[in-house]
């Protein structure tokens, strides 16, 4: 008999979803062509390619040309930063919790990073302050990675179009797929950016929405692949499987939205009642459904996740291991959260897959891996 076991990590990847793998399948098997040739059977996956992109631009509402299929998440973010800056020059702006993706794209062009509020959601005033005419490309995500808040995208383009009218708006939507509709919520968006894994499709594989009117210099040269905008033999398995996985997410989003959103309420209300002293990091209300960020001041995250572990929970902490002293997540830091309290933080992330009994489970063992490295017996 196996232990129970809960996976809350969904925020770090998700499992692959049962369409995207029976999409996939063909292609790793007897449809192998390479889309660039001309014979049948580069014919063949080329038709997949091309389908994937129709599936891929109507749940991202773009048309299908302004598709581009990119090795991940991460690649996407940087083919939108850099490639702005490398077509029309000029600087960055993003905000200080974006994911590192953005941040370190942003500092190899000379970006600026604009604060957010305490719940995490970005200060307009302080945005406009950073814009001005040599700014040709501002950076904020949908939706964050460590505790969730959703950026007003459409108060931050009006911002962007007045301050910095020929700057592109690009938003990284990699955790923002999985819960919201991103064809509306990032529709003031010139660039937009997902990753596959994120909501049950493959790693390795993600895609940059690039409206027409927005030109980016590639990142990557070679054979010229997606209209010269990234080169590089086409991913065909992992683009097929990520288009499968985005028809599924976008067919049953509303019901596990409501779904996943309740079991994340009796989750977070179910831990803040039972462990002393819990806090919960921002505004709930302006958060992705999946989302849980909690901090147990008092314990350290990373000797409280070993724990976790141990008794079958897997959960993430969002702060950083650097030379051997744990430093508190950048996100947390920009929130004004101290210190000490962001090295207690917990990121509990539901997903599509995420039972009742995952949540029973969490429920039992988060309030009691926190008593023990408290060092009392019981949890109020
Ligand atoms: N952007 C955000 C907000 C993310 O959460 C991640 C992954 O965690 C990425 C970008 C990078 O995506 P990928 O893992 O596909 O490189």
């Amino acid at each position: 008999m196996t232990a129970p076991f809960a996976y809350l990590d969904h925020a770090a990847t998700t499992p692959l979803r049962a369409e995207a793998l029976e999409a996939m399948l063909p292609f790793l098997t007897e449809h192998f062509g390479n889309p660039s040739g001309s014979h049948a059977v580069s014919r063949r996956a080329r038709a997949a390619v091309d389908q994937a992109r129709v599936t891929v631009a109507a749940a991202l509402g773009c048309d299908a040309g302004e598709v581009v299929f990119t090795g991940s998440g991460t690649e996407a973010d940087n083919l939108a930063l850099a490639g702005v800056v490398g077509r029309r020059g000029g600087s960055v702006v993003c905000t200080a919790v974006e994911h590192h993706a953005v941040l370190h794209a942003a500092r190899a062009c000379a970006g600026r990073v604009v604060g957010v509020r305490p719940d995490g959601v970005v200060d307009l005033d302080r945005l406009a302050l950073a814009l001005d005419d040599g700014v040709s490309v501002v950076s904020v995500m949908l939706a964050n990675n460590e505790v969730g808040t959703i950026q007003p995208l459409a108060e931050v383009a009006a911002v962007v179009r007045e301050r910095a009218p020929g700057a592109a708006l690009h938003t990284d939507a990699v955790q923002a797929f999985a819960w919201l509709d991103v064809a509306a919520s990032a529709a003031p968006a010139d660039l937009v950016a997902v990753s596959a894994h994120k909501f049950g499709g493959p790693k390795g594989v993600g895609a940059l929405v690039v409206r027409s009117g927005t030109e980016v210099a590639p990142v990557l040269h070679g054979g010229g692949q997606e209209r010269d905008r990234r080169s590089g033999t086409h991913n065909v398995a992992g683009i097929v499987g990520m288009a499968a996985a985005m028809a599924a997410t976008v067919d049953a989003r509303a019901a596990t939205v409501e779904r996943v959103g309740a079991l994340r309420d009796r989750l977070a209300d179910g831990l803040l009642a039972s462990v002393p002293g819990a806090v919960e990091t921002g505004d709930r209300s302006t958060r992705v459904a999946g989302s849980c960020h909690l901090r147990f001041p008092g314990i350290e995250s990373e000797a409280l996740l070993v724990l976790l572990d141990d008794a079958g929970l897997c959960a993430s902490a969002g702060s950083a291991c650097a030379s051997g002293a744990m430093e508190p997540s950048h996100v947390l830091a920009a929130m004004g959260v101290p210190r000490h309290e962001a090295l207690s933080s917990l990121r509990l992330s539901l997903g599509a897959t995420t039972t009742d009994d995952d949540i029973d489970l969490a429920l039992g063992i988060v309030p009691a891996a926190v008593a023990r490295l408290r060092g009392s017996p019981r949890v109020a």
